[in-house]
């Protein structure tokens, strides 16, 4: 499945070579301007502990960009997930690489990260899980698959912030697969696209918890939430 769509962007790219998301202009799906130009916070700004009580789980989330200032990530980020456009998620992974490389506390420390997963049903419908693809572009650190989807949630885009919470109940569990032996000296991160409401990540980052990490942080790409 993972060589079928990489033959498919190949044939694709070919045929049709690649424009930028927000420009359009000829030659990459996001062109050298449109990166210079985008919105990257200082880390000072970037890291949000979430002072939200139903959040007690995750203990704050790192992000590259700010989803309401930068339309063209929004582009961006349903390219990489539609049209698998691994390009992106080159760009997307050097941005989050680069905001950990800020954050003083990981300096030191071996940087552990965990994909949000997909559903199975999800993923052989799509070919990829986005999250992962990322992760594992992303310089200096580790990707640990440790946990699986275990109900195909509903999407979440449409759902209010209540209706995530009991949507996600029991979506996710340990990877049973994964054997990682837990280190405090390891700095845990749940890596996605978006965050919006911190649903997601804080149901990961509560099963990873409930298994004896002490702390979980988010690595995003873009945070939608208030
Ligand atoms: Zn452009």
């Amino acid at each position: 499945m993972r060589f079928i769509n990489a033959l498919k962007a190949f044939i694709l790219n070919t045929l049709f070579p690649p424009v930028c998301v927000s420009c359009k202009k000829e030659g990459d799906f996001l062109c050298m301007d449109c990166l210079n130009s985008l919105d990257k916070k200082k880390i000072s700004q970037s890291y949000k502990k979430i002072d939200d009580p139903d959040l007690h789980h995750l203990d704050g989330v790192i992000y590259a960009l700010d989803y309401a200032k930068n339309p063209q990530i929004q582009a961006a980020i349903k390219q990489l997930k539609y049209k698998f456009t691994q390009d992106l998620a080159k760009h997307f992974a050097d941005m989050m690489a680069l905001k950990l490389s800020e954050l003083n506390m990981v300096k030191g420390h071996k940087i552990i990260l965990i994909p949000v997963p997909l559903h199975k049903k999800r993923l052989n419908e799509r070919g990829f899980n986005q999250a992962e693809v990322i992760a594992k572009l992303i310089d200096n650190a580790e990707v640990i698959p440790m946990l699986e989807r275990v109900r195909n949630t509903k999407q979440q885009a449409r759902l209010s912030k209540k209706e995530r919470h009991e949507n996600l109940t029991g979506a996710f569990r340990l990877n049973k697969k994964c054997i990682h032996k837990y280190n405090s000296e390891n700095i845990y991160f749940l890596v996605d696209d978006v965050c919006t409401t911190g649903s997601t990540l804080e149901k990961c980052a509560e099963v990873l918890k409930k298994n004896g990490i002490e702390k979980v942080y988010g690595l995003v790409i873009a945070r939608a939430f208030k």
